[in-house]
């Protein structure tokens, strides 16, 4: 079964899935251009494309039907519509209101348009063998990246110069960094998506580094907080908690689970020590060809995990004027529970 088959397969209330979200066309063609859309249902496999890419298209993209699109993009969905298509699903995720009217334009009469977005998503959510196996390589890559950034030690760099060596150490190794690389040091780690910042890293503060790799397209995604230099009991004590509470959360990772029941794992440990008010996000996400993708582990995530769903966990505590801690492992949901991608120790780590 083809990825295409498995979300025909998810078309239970719609003839067929117009995909325009460009990350979905790409899981599901190959495709890795900037534009493109394709139309998926029984006996129906369209690929569209601009002039641009039509040689692109050739080599990627196998099994389709493929079409190069007039001069107005989405006016190749005017026609070439079997009649058994009444009613096409679209993204609605991703459609904004002015494709819409477009598309009710160009799309013949008789097709009804409805909302069917995240389709795509629910497939990519479990992950084949070769992409578990691509996302723990850009895993190993982020990880030999982050021993490089750290072999000069931390204490009187600027957060921004730790940031660009892991980055560049990712570049060195073919890849690129999958999101703007998080150097949180000091009272900055109270800020969970601080920015990389000019001041001198200081000895005896925390030290927040949350990186990931792209390689293949696939991301990875991981956080670990250090010690610059020796730090005080109280900045020890949150590490302690963080650390605990993500080891608890790892344990609870498991098909059938349920994503806020893992998260009140972590949670309700954070909260009965009294820092459940600056532990202000979910526990985790999924990671793939997005950094952020499904399922997500939060207090509303009523979805069960599933066996091949790949995972962070990540709590934190974030104390404003102090600092803060998060600890992240990216994870394979297993039939035994979690299986670890991430390499690097999560104890507490002094560094010079
Ligand atoms: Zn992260
Ligand atoms: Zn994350």
């Amino acid at each position: 079964m083809t990825r295409a088959d498995r979300v025909q397969a998810r078309l239970d209330d719609v003839d067929a899935l117009l995909v325009t979200d460009l990350v979905n066309l790409r899981y599901l063609t190959g495709f890795t251009g900037s534009n493109g859309l394709c139309v998926l249902g029984p006996g129906l496999r369209r690929f569209v494309t601009d002039f641009r890419y039509v040689e692109r298209a050739a080599a990627e993209v196998d099994g389709w039907d493929r079409e190069r699109s007039p001069t107005e993009f989405l006016a190749a969905l005017g026609e070439g519509w079997p009649e058994n298509v009444r009613r096409l699903g679209f993204e609605d995720q991703r459609v904004t209101v002015r494709q819409h009217a477009r598309l009710r334009e160009l799309v013949p009469e008789p097709i009804e348009l409805v909302a069917a977005g995240g389709r795509v998503e629910a497939e990519r959510a479990r992950k084949e063998d070769a992409e578990i196996a691509a996302i723990a390589a850009a895993a190993q890559l982020a990880d030999a990246a982050l021993a490089a950034a750290l072999a000069d030690g931390l204490i009187g760099r600027t957060e921004r110069d730790v940031a660009l060596a892991l980055e560049t150490a990712i570049r060195a190794g073919g890849g690129e960094p999958a999101f703007a690389t998080i150097v949180a040091a000091g009272v900055n780690g109270a800020a969970p998506h601080a920015t990389p910042g000019d001041r001198a890293i200081e000895r005896g503060t925390l030290v927040t580094i949350d990186f990931g790799a792209r390689l293949d397209g696939y991301c990875s995604d991981c956080t670990r907080t250090y010690a610059a230099g020796a730090v005080g009991d109280d900045l020890a004590a949150i590490h302690d908690l963080v650390l605990r509470a993500q080891t608890a959360a790892l344990d609870a990772v498991r098909p059938g689970a349920e994503g806020r029941e893992v998260d009140a794992v972590a949670r309700d440990l954070i909260t009965a020590d009294g820092h459940g008010e600056h532990f202000g996000h979910g526990l985790g996400h999924g990671v793939g060809l997005e950094v952020h993708e499904a399922p997500r582990l939060a207090r509303t995530a009523k979805e069960p995990l599933q066996n091949g769903n790949i995972v962070t966990v990540e709590p934190g505590v974030y104390v404003p004027g102090l600092g803060g801690v998060r600890i992240e492992d990216l994870v394979v949901v297993a039939p035994d529970g979690a299986r670890v991608l991430s390499g690097h120790s999560k104890e507490l780590t002094v560094l010079d």
